[in-house]
């Protein structure tokens, strides 16, 4: 018998919770948390992520702003912007919406985002950070997933885990996590070879490769911990994970549903970044 694990609910409790520590900042430093969210172009998918942040960041008592620009800026109309909220003393955390298009270099808007700003944590000193164990932000999907994994109890320490998928905002990232909390992790690919010969061995399996449905039952071991990151649409325009739920969930002691698992966790984990970055600078 499997246990889902809730996402939307302790989403929902975390919120809460960043809701409250929003009011005493407020009321002991008279700071209010404030997040930037830059977007370029007219991406659908993207203008949503950014409305959901939006109305996230108002509903916990957040000053949000959102820059909108064209498809057609310059990088060096972006880079100014990024410094203008660099050096804005009411604004503690800079998103830029990922993809950026074709022109611009997104490395190098993610670099020029300072450090205690970069509530994403992709700059690459905070990438170094997160690999020394010594950070103030994770990124906020794989953070997520270790936040899930302690609300309900699932300790990694020493359990054989298993993270499908190595991109720089997911894979990568959740597989440090992971080894920080002391698991034992292997990270496979799109070169792994036997891939079911190491998803079968995983006490947790966190799957992250953006590929409708692709972990079947026969991948997993029984009584498995089964952490879905992916969004997928199936052919009929359902939103799916990476995981065939429903038959992954007979062998699974704990699986994440989609939708409602790790996705509402990652903006949640946005504002806890936000709220950290405000804190920090309230010190
Ligand atoms: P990327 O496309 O950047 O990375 C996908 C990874 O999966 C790559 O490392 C790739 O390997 C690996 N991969 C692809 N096919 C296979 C395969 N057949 N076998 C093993 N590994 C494979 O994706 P992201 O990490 O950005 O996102 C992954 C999924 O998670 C997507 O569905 C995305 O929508 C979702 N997502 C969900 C979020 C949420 O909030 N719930 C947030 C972010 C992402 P290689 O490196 O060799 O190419």
């Amino acid at each position: 018998m499997y246990a889902i694990i809730d996402g939307k609910a302790t989403a929902e409790k975390i919120r809460a919770d960043i809701k409250q520590r929003t009011k005493e900042l407020k009321e002991r430093t008279g700071i209010t948390p404030g997040l930037a969210v830059v977007i370029v172009g007219d991406d659908p998918a993207s203008k949503i992520y950014v409305n959901n942040k939006h109305k996230a960041c108002e509903q916990v008592g957040f000053l949000s702003d959102v820059y909108a620009l064209p498809e057609a800026t310059a990088q060096d109309e972006l880079l100014s912007l990024i410094d203008r909220l660099n050096s804005d003393p009411r604004i503690h955390g800079i998103l830029v919406q990922l993809p950026l298009p074709r022109h611009l270099s997104e490395q190098a808007v993610i670099a020029r985002i300072s450090p205690e700003k970069d509530v994403d944590a992709f700059n690459i000193s905070n990438v170094g950070k997160i690999v020394n164990g010594k950070f103030d932000f994770a990124p906020c999907t794989p953070a997520g997933v270790m936040k899930l994994l302690t609300e309900y109890g699932i300790d990694p320490s020493g359990k054989d885990c298993v993270v499908v998928g190595r991109s720089n905002i997911v894979g990568k990232p959740m597989a440090l996590l992971l080894m920080h909390a002391n698991a034992t992790v292997t990270v496979c690919h799109s070169r792994t070879a036997d891939l079911a010969s190491h998803t079968r061995r995983a006490d947790i399996l966190v799957v992250a490769i953006g590929k409708a449905r692709f972990i079947t039952s026969d991948m997993v071991k029984p009584g498995a911990v089964v952490i879905d990151v992916g969004m997928n649409r199936d052919e009929n325009g359902k939103l799916c994970g990476d995981v065939d739920f429903s038959s992954v969930s007979e062998k699974a002691s704990y699986i994440t549903p989609v939708p409602g698992g790790v996705g509402p966790m990652t903006i949640t984990m946005l504002l806890e970044n936000t709220l950290t970055a405000a804190e920090k600078h309230s010190i």
